[in-house]
């Protein structure tokens, strides 16, 4: 059910590892033309245009698209014990990692009388979209949310499908969720109509008035990807989530059933999710090629998992040695990097490209998924390679706060001139000196 892949004789080049190891495609461009029109209508409409846009692809119209608080409340004491208690070490997890990422101002003296300050300053106002269409994750509210309240944003607001099932709300977990991490401002609108007006903000039958926000992070399916890529730069929006990915490095020393259950676990999101083992060892290959048959055939989303593994996206690389096995890993930068080796720390520290690492038997990603502590929104389809995932830091811009007395500002007035002069914009130059000639005058 697995391809595979053998490179132990080969010594590819980066370019060469990265053709041989396909990943699924999403082309977010190819329904660029069917977002647009959604995009101008809730620009020109507001809520009247996202809720027909509703009822058109969600086949419900909510009596109020804002959730009422009361709404809120009561999904959170109806919230099974279980999941309750699940979903608040899960959040009291990622606030302890989350808060110990907090950035503080560096004011650096350059000369005397001439300080630079990086002040670390929150996005005024964000939109945090939790997907419900195929499934829904109250974990990725918490992964949303966190982040963005420990960088010390004002002001949240969560989007979210309305689902016909119940009542035309969003899920009641994840109303329970934004209810457990204190947001209080929850919209039944999904897919790229509820990306529109949190762009553009609007007002619904109710006179509730959702105003429009700096930027929007989460989630979604191809739409809400397209509609973000759209109104980027009106909205800043974080990294682009495609599907799920799971790499794991692994040797000899490696159990082959919990190598099977991890790449199972990941491919259980998506008929496109990729699996990928990358071993040194043969015997592992084997052992766990059989496992995966095994366990497949045992678990609930049997269909959707054997797609999955099936699918070019997926398989297992054969490299000759360790050495080999970074090389290949770096290429691909996996959303999640597994380490399952004799001395995994070791192998971890040489990984330069992944979103998340997780270190030796005892920590899959299905921890990192819900309650390691650290966040689950990650980089897919290589974009580990040049970018981080969801963090404080998605959320703070770093002002230079320019500070000159003018002493400072005339030690420096000759090279500033020069610069000028050299880029043939000498009104900069003039800008400088306008300041000391008129003294002499
Ligand atoms: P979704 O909420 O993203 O999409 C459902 C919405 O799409 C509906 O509200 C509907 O109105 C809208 N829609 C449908 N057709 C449309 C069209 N033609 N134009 C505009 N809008 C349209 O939920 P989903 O479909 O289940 O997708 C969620 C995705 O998010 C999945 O691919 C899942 O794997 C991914 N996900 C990723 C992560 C991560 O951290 N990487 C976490 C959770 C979910």
């Amino acid at each position: 059910m697995f391809n595979r892949i053998d490179l132990r004789t080969a010594e590819p080049s980066v370019a060469e590892l990265r053709s041989v190891l396909p990943r699924a495609e999403v082309d977010v461009d190819g329904v660029a033309h069917q977002v647009q029109p959604v995009l101008d209508a809730v620009r020109e409409r507001g809520v009247s245009a996202a809720l027909e846009h509703t009822e058109r692809f969600d086949r419900v119209r909510p009596d109020s698209v804002r959730v009422p608080s009361d709404a809120l409340t009561a999904a959170l004491e109806e919230l099974d014990p279980r999941v309750r208690s699940a979903l608040e070490e899960a959040i009291s997890r990622a606030r302890a990692v989350h808060d110990d990422q907090r950035r503080t101002d560096v004011t650096t003296q350059v000369v005397p009388g001439g300080v630079v300050t990086e002040r670390w300053v929150p996005v005024a106002r964000v939109g945090l979209y939790a997907p419900g269409g195929l499934a829904v994750y109250p974990s990725s509210v918490v992964m949303n949310v966190v982040p963005a309240q420990a960088a010390g944003v004002d002001s949240l607001v969560v989007c979210s499908p309305p689902q016909a099932e119940f009542g035309g709300r969003p899920h009641p977990t994840i109303l329970a969720a934004a209810a457990l991490l204190g947001v209080d401002e929850v919209w039944a609108v999904g897919g790229a109509q509820a990306i529109a007006l949190l762009a553009h903000g609007g007002t619904d039958t109710d006179g509730n008035q959702l105003a429009p926000v700096d930027m929007v992070t989460g989630p979604g399916n191809v739409y809400v990807t397209a509609a973000k890529r759209l109104l980027r730069g009106q909205i800043g929006i974080d990294a682009e989530a495609g599907p799920t990915e799971i790499a794991i490095l692994a040797d000899h020393t490696a159990d082959p059933r919990h190598v099977a259950a991890d790449l199972i676990s990941q491919a259980e999101h998506d008929t496109l999710a990729a699996s990928v083992l990358v071993t040194t060892s043969v015997e592992l290959a084997d052992a766990t090629e059989a496992e995966l048959a095994r366990q497949v055939a045992a678990t609930k989303h049997t269909d959707r998992i054997s797609e999955a593994l099936r699918g070019k996206q997926s398989g297992c690389v054969l490299v000759a040695d360790l050495d080999a096995a970074v090389r290949v890993v770096d290429a691909y930068a996996a959303e999640h990097l597994e380490i399952q080796t004799a001395d995994a720390r070791a192998v971890a520290s040489r990984i330069r490209n992944a979103g998340a690492i997780f270190v030796g038997p005892y920590a899959p990603v299905s921890l990192g998924d819900y309650c390691a502590g650290s966040n689950h929104v990650l980089p897919t389809g290589g974009c580990a390679r040049h970018s981080g995932g969801l963090s404080v830091q998605t959320f703070l811009r770093g002002i230079h706060v320019i500070d000159y007395s003018e002493d400072a500002l005339r030690s420096v007035a000759g090279q500033v001139v020069a610069l000028a002069d050299a880029e043939d914009l000498p009104a900069h130059g003039q800008a400088v000196t306008a300041r000391f000639t008129e003294e002499r005058a």
